[in-house]
């Protein structure tokens, strides 16, 4: 049998134990130092790449720490409503009853898998003819792939609705020669083990100005007033990235363009592995306006040609081959947690969570990992 093919996992460059070392060594084995402020500004400067302003990057413990601190920055408080992008990961939206706010699900549309611009307005209105008007957007790149931004930008714009960009799984993901995070009024990135760079765990929050960034890194440690004893006069977070963690992100951040270019080169061997089976399809950007990561390379299965074969099928099948995949995203709308709260839209993220599935799509797949991939799938579909 061979060693498990996951779906993404951890995939050091090599440096990163080198700024490990130099953490001990300066004894800052803490949740401030030398590798926080290093990988916050090469991030920086990655992301502020083709952009006309500087970019602001505040490094926090998590993702989902990042979209509440973010969010707290729109000033969301208990009662407002947030519009989310359903077809999403649980993070996108739990930050929202954190804070006793009341999240508004939106479907997406079929071309990017994102949340649908048009229904977002229909949603728009009609919350303002039922008396309120939604405080924020939470948008979603999902699996690394652009969502409609300039269209979404466009309705948040004509009604004076902030965008939350979560941008946890589209790193390096680009539209229209900008990258992804630095879109919304806020933008969100993730570290976690499995995502396009990890810290192990971690996230950060783009911001457009340094004085929000000095905001939220106040926020995410305590809040802590300038005084010579602990005194407090806002609600803080204990949310601030480690020093250890940040070691490894700056050894990542010198891979991170490579890892783009190998999680590329799986999303074309899938492309032409496909090509002969035309029951799949393999999501691919609708057009060059938008450069994904493809940080998971994503299939959508048309059961009709498969003799009724369905995605749990081929992911069980799979799992047998000690291979992982994993369904899409379970729609926010459908979660047991979730169903109590308005939906708009149709059917699009339901039917793509019954025929979708993530396959592998590390960047440290190997020819070996690949041939029994490939293999394994010829088999499922009969070639
Ligand atoms: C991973 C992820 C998050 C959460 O990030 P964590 O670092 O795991 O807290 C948020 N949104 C999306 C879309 C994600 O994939």
């Amino acid at each position: 049998m061979n060693t498990k093919i996951w779906l993404s996992s951890p995939h050091m460059g090599g440096e990163e134990l080198k700024y490990i070392r130099q953490a001990f060594e300066s004894n800052q084995i803490t949740p401030f130092g030398n590798n926080i402020d290093a990988f916050e500004n090469s991030l920086e400067n990655y992301l502020s790449q083709n952009q006309g302003n500087a970019i602001s990057v505040a490094a926090l413990s998590s993702g989902t720490a990042a979209i509440h601190l973010g969010l707290v920055v729109l000033g969301i408080k208990a009662g407002d409503e947030v519009l989310v992008q359903s077809h999403t990961h649980i993070a996108s939206v739990n930050p929202v009853l954190y804070l006793g706010a009341i999240p508004i699900f939106i479907d997406s549309e079929g071309e990017t898998f994102n949340i649908c611009p048009v229904i977002l307005e229909e949603a728009i209105k009609d919350r303002i003819i039922k008396g309120k008007k939604p405080k924020a957007i939470i948008a979603v790149h999902l699996y690394g792939n652009p969502y409609k931004v300039d269209e979404v930008a466009a309705v948040a714009k004509k009604y004076g609705i902030p965008i939350l960009e979560d941008s946890a799984e589209a790193l390096g993901s680009k539209y229209k020669g900008k990258y992804c995070g630095t879109f919304g009024d806020v933008g969100v990135l993730s570290f976690n083990g499995n995502k396009i760079i990890t810290t192990s765990a971690g996230g950060a929050l783009i911001t457009n100005t340094k004085s929000q960034k000095e905001k939220v890194i106040f926020l995410s440690t305590q809040a802590r007033d300038n005084a010579p004893y602990y005194q407090h006069s806002e609600l803080g977070y204990n949310y601030r990235m480690s020093n250890i963690c940040a070691a490894i992100g700056r050894g990542q951040m010198e891979v991170l363009e490579e890892h783009i270019k190998l999680r590329r080169d799986v999303h074309e061997f899938y492309v032409r592995l496909f090509s002969k089976i035309p029951a799949v399809k393999v999501f691919s950007v609708p057009d060059e306006d938008s450069f994904s990561n493809y940080w998971l390379t994503v299939i959508v299965i048309d059961f009709s040609q498969t003799g009724g074969k369905t995605a749990e099928d081929l992911r069980f099948f799979l799992e047998n081959k000690n291979i992982e995949s994993r369904h899409f995203w379970k729609p926010m709308h459908l979660q047991p947690l979730y169903q109590e709260f308005d939906y708009y839209g149709g059917t699009v993220c339901e039917v793509l969570f019954m025929s979708g599935l993530c396959l592998p799509s590390g960047s440290n797949l190997t020819e070996e990992d690949k041939n029994h991939i490939e293999i394994s799938l010829h088999l499922f579909f009969n070639l």
